[in-house]
């Protein structure tokens, strides 16, 4: 089993009331298969231009993370820019320079066409259905986007939903999404969008709520979880897309789509994010390991259970 991840691998100018960083390997396809690999192969999919380094490229097969669909392309990698409020919940982005993204057109290998697990980051929702389009049998098929695609491409974008079967976004897009300022009712609105039209699972979906943990639905069925308690927060950038990489990753790797093991993948993409957020950029993630994962995960699970077992 592998995932095949499509997404932005960019460079991020990121300011925060900690710090700032210039042209920091970023984007989500970078994010969730940092993630991702700790769990379980992953392939990239993504455009990055000349100034793309050896030692950017490093990063990715130092996690064993298959870059063969990483197209280097004449031209500028895609930058981006954000600045964050002094409690790390809001940011404004500053600029977009989608450089090698615009002239982007996915071509999917024989090979990754037949990957079980995809995941279509956040990225323009028409690449996200090109790529769809040549994915052969998918066992599952996860998506992310942001409000920028809410806002100029509704249309498309509602098109990828109704070929996913597992939308992963945030509080303020869900909002956006359904037109509708009750959290629970624009999920629900959201997930009837989502209408099925295969065999496989129904409709997931997980709305993060950033340092305030997040809810998931499939039809009536509904959980909720908080964020792992951290007092040091550097960076929030990717904490969603490090989220997907662990969600995902983990039920890849167990091949175990039921409910409870979908809660158990909202525990693992919670640690995971939790991780990334420690620090700026990319940098917490280079050298996880799965064992601190595991041990995180441990005590995630203590904390957040609250019925006595018998022998505690
Ligand atoms: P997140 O904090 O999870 O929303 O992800 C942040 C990452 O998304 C950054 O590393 C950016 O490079 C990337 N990003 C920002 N805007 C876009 C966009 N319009 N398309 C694709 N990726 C983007």
């Amino acid at each position: 089993m592998n995932i095949l991840s499509i997404g932005s691998v960019a460079f991020d100018s990121i300011q925060t009331p900690f710090g700032k960083v210039n042209k920091a390997l970023g984007g989500s396809a970078t994010f969730f298969s940092l993630t991702a690999s700790n769990f379980i192969k992953t392939s990239v999919v993504a455009v990055v231009g000349k100034d793309f380094t050896l030692k950017n490229q490093k990063i990715f097969t130092r996690k064993n993370i298959d870059i063969s669909g990483l197209e280097k392309a004449p031209g500028k990698t895609f930058f981006w820019s954000g600045k964050y409020s002094f409690d790390l919940n809001s940011r404004e982005t500053l600029f977009t320079h989608l450089n090698v993204f615009k002239n982007f057109k996915p071509k999917i290998s024989a090979k990754h066409a037949l990957s079980p697990f995809v995941f279509l980051g956040n990225i323009h929702p028409i690449l996200q259905l090109e790529v769809l389009k040549q994915i052969k049998s998918p066992k599952l098929i996860g998506c992310d986007t942001m409000n920028l695609w809410i806002d100029t491409e509704k249309k498309e974008l509602i098109k990828v939903l109704k070929s996913i079967d597992i939308l992963i976004i945030n509080d303020s897009e869900a909002r956006q999404m359904a037109k509708e300022p009750n959290l629970l009712t624009a999920s629900k609105k959201i997930l009837s969008l989502m209408a099925k039209k295969t065999d496989r699972i129904p409709p997931v979906l997980v709305v993060k709520k950033g340092e305030h943990g997040l809810i998931m639905l499939q039809g009536k069925k509904f959980f909720s979880l908080p964020s792992y308690p951290l007092e040091k927060v550097l960076d929030p950038t990717g904490a969603g897309d490090s989220f997907a990489g662990g969600f995902f990753g983990f039920l890849a790797k167990t091949e175990n789509l039921s409910w409870n093991n979908l809660k158990k993948a909202c525990a693992y993409g919670t640690v995971t994010a939790s991780f990334c957020v420690e620090q700026f950029g990319t940098k917490a993630l280079e050298n996880l390991t799965v064992t601190q994962i595991q041990k995180r995960y441990q005590e995630f699970k203590d904390l957040t259970h609250f019925e006595l077992t018998k022998n505690k």
